[in-house]
């Protein structure tokens, strides 16, 4: 008999949630984590940058604060405090991941696994591991470009760990986290530039709402530059960095952070020596059920790059546990998958763009609602939201909904109850608004 009915590498999103589901179920459940439990979302994603958000949005709030009557004598921003706070949270988070999978029986390993065979394993200290089934759960990891002086950049890794706030930063990248911390930075005072290898950014999302993102952050100060990449990174004798660019002039500054996207984690723990078969991401490709080209290995979450995110990989870890140890089989429904850009102001967005629903859709209806919102108008900040929705024309179904605007992920993932439930159009006009909302105007555009 084997050790464990269920090896997890990876004490994540989704080997985390396959791990205590397929334990309550009654398996016998082991896990390894080689960093820290909680995983990419937890310990370095997700938790600690929504947290950095909500500490860059004091900038602008106590800015605001004057015209609600409030004085606010002296604004002095403290990197060390609020990275410290951010992380002993993140610590307090990994304690309570910890103890939910120990509560549930699973046994930890904290330390790196890897595969020896279709059912076996070895842990770093050099304990041997079987089991009925393996999950690999290892996510992703930042691609880093291999560019002389890259040792200088960091990537979001580092980045909550920073010894001090620089002064100027160079942000590689055009994608969510490359703009998330676009906005962090600059609201907490740093010269931001962004650079991008290509003129489109955040490519998955509507055009609209990201011309929308790309000119508030040019009033606000953020510096784009588009068909431009870094060649070279020298360090000088001051300590700062000189950056050899190819599409715009070199640049000074103090921090580059490389943000141009995530590779599936799978080299060096004998995947492929297994036979594990991967696809030209180095993605471990699986089937419907999550199952690998070898029968009893699996993989859910980033490792397999379908879609990037912590709700994705936690589903996934769900459907796994149902399938194999609930008796209660299922496959996860990718259709209708929200997501969100916790950029200065916030984008959310759920179902097709305009672009895409013109591509598939024969007919195509378009709303817009581009308001200033109350807050902003007393506060003197001249800065307006835009929401979109976009309307299959021949049956009135909301294929599409598009916003950008204080809290919009708040109030997207609602909204997108209606877009998984088929509404249309006139669902959306016969709801009375809750006023007075930013919501309301969802069910105001005529
Ligand atoms: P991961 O969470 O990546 O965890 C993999 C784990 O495997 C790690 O803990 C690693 O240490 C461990 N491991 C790897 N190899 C081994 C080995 N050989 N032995 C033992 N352990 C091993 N998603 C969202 O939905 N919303 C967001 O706002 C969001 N923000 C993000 C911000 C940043 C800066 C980043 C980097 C990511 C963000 N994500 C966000 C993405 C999200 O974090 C990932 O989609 C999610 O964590 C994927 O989970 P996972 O289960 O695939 O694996």
């Amino acid at each position: 008999m084997a050790d464990f009915d269920l090896f997890v590498i990876g004490a994540c999103s989704g080997g985390g949630r396959a791990a205590r589901v397929s334990a309550a179920y009654g398996a016998r459940v082991a896990i390894a984590e080689e960093y820290k439990v909680g995983g990419t979302c937890v310990i370095r994603g997700c938790v600690p940058k929504k947290l950095l958000v909500y500490g860059a949005h004091f900038a602008e709030d106590l800015d605001d604060a004057a015209m609600f009557g409030w004085d606010v004598p002296t604004k002095k921003f403290d990197w060390q405090v609020l990275r410290d706070n951010v992380l002993a949270e993140v610590g307090r988070l990994e304690g309570a991941y910890t103890e939910t999978l120990t509560n549930h029986d699973v046994t930890i390993f904290k330390e790196r696994a890897e595969l020896t065979g279709p059912n076996s394993a070895r842990l770093a200290s050099g304990k041997e591991v079987s089991a009925d089934r393996i999950l690999i759960a290892t996510g992703a990891t930042p691609a880093m470009p291999a560019i002389d002086g890259i040792e200088h950049a960091i990537s979001s890794n580092e980045t909550f760990h920073l010894e001090r706030l620089p002064k100027r930063i160079v942000i590689a990248g055009g994608g969510y986290i490359a703009n998330e911390f676009a906005g962090i930075f600059h609201q907490f005072g740093s010269h931001v530039t962004l650079v991008n290898r290509t003129d489109v950014i955040l490519r998955q999302y509507d055009q609209q709402i990201v011309d929308r993102l790309i000119q508030i952050s040019l009033r606000k100060g953020i510096d784009f530059k588009f068909n431009a990449t870094i060649e070279k990174i020298e360090k000088r004798e001051s300590g700062s960095l000189h950056v050899t660019m190819k599409g715009c002039d070199d640049f000074e500054t103090d921090q580059i952070l490389i943000a141009t996207g995530r590779k599936p984690n799978t080299a060096g723990f004998g995947l492929a020596e297994v036979g594990v078969e991967m696809g030209d991401n180095c993605q471990i490709k699986v089937d419907a059920d999550n199952r690998t080209s070898v029968a009893s290995i699996f993989a859910v979450g980033d490792v397999t790059d379908r879609v990037q995110l912590t709700p994705v990989a936690i589903r996934e870890g769900q459907a796994f546990a149902d399938t194999f140890f609930g008796k209660t089989p299922h496959q996860v429904d990718y259709s209708c998958i929200p997501s969100a850009v916790f950029s200065h102001p916030p984008i959310a967005s759920v179902g097709m763009t305009e672009g895409q629903a013109r591509n598939k859709l024969g007919q195509v209806r378009t709303y817009t609602s581009d308001f200033r919102p109350m807050k902003n108008v007393l506060a003197g900040r001249n800065e307006r939201s835009l929401y979109k929705l976009v309307v299959d024309g021949s049956t009135d179904q909301i294929v599409g909904v598009h916003m950008i605007g204080p809290d919009a992920p708040e109030i997207l993932q609602a909204a997108a109850v209606a877009v998984r439930g088929k509404l249309k159009k006139a669902d959306f006009d016969a709801t009375v608004a809750l006023h007075p909302t930013m919501a309301e105007e969802l069910v105001l555009m005529r």
